[in-house]
């Protein structure tokens, strides 16, 4: 089985100095934990100073978003071979924000993943249904139609490499948790989808859950058989709650 996986998405926050002082007290607090990989995912600007840190410690580099594109005339996006550049090993990909704010279809969500496994990046692709959805029953149906232009894009075999997030919308910042069993049953729903498609390997594959992860409620989520790591967005900005959360992988 793959290591567990915590990935610390920064969203738009901090500053340099702030970056600077988050990944140094993350280096000092979080001990080499050998069934575990950690990531942290700053805004691009901090990208460089925070590699320059990374470098030769067990922690690693992810980004919140790519450019589809490889290079071009595309103002003002960041393209996958530029954050390879810096180290770079993860990238998330159709978080809820983007799909949401910015408009990202599941069409350009899975040319996003395509483009990053071209970098040799691993794309952490994010799915989640809203409130509305799970209340009409349609999480399900709605997890479906976001992996399944990803699948029909890059393959079944590509699947394999893409470390998918589940983060209900209803969720997201708003301190309310999946329960655990909510988040393990549409777990186990997509590596099942995973599986029939041949798209699931039991010594790569990891499913991730993210949603008002804290350090308190961390274990137990963690404690599901499908559950194999977390996406933590606001507790991912102190650096105690973040390796609290690890600790708890
Ligand atoms: P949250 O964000 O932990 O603040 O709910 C998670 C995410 O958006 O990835």
């Amino acid at each position: 089985m793959a290591k567990y996986l915590v990935i610390g998405n920064w969203k738009m926050n901090g500053n340099l100095s702030r970056s600077e002082q988050l990944v140094e007290d993350i280096l000092a607090q979080l001990p080499v934990l050998p069934t575990l990989e950690v990531a942290v995912c700053p805004p691009f600007t901090y990208l460089a100073p925070v590699a320059k840190r990374l470098r030769d410690t067990a922690v690693k580099l992810g980004a919140q978003n790519l450019c589809e594109h490889s290079a071009g005339a595309y103002t003002g996006e960041v393209a996958g071979p530029m954050l390879a550049d810096f180290g770079t090993r993860f990238v998330l990909v159709g978080h809820s924000e983007r799909r949401s704010l910015y408009g990202e279809s599941s069409e350009l969500v899975a040319a996003k993943v395509e483009t990053a496994l071209e970098c040799v990046l691993t794309p952490v692709l994010c799915v989640g249904e809203t409130l509305e959805e799970r209340e009409a029953g349609k999480a399900e149906a709605v997890i479906s139609s976001q992996l399944q232009p990803v699948l029909a894009r890059i393959g079944s075999s590509a699947m394999k490499r893409v470390v998918i997030a589940y983060e209900p919308v209803w969720a997201i910042g708003t301190g309310k948790t999946a329960s655990p069993q909510q988040a393990q049953d549409i777990h186990a729903f997509i590596r099942t989808s995973l599986q029939q498609a041949d798209a699931w390997s039991d010594d790569h594959s990891r499913l991730l859950y993210g949603g008002s992860v804290k350090a308190d409620n961390a274990a137990e989520l963690f404690g599901q058989a499908d559950i194999h790591g977390a996406l933590v967005g606001g507790a991912s900005l102190k650096a105690e709650d973040f390796v609290a959360i690890c600790h708890a992988a």
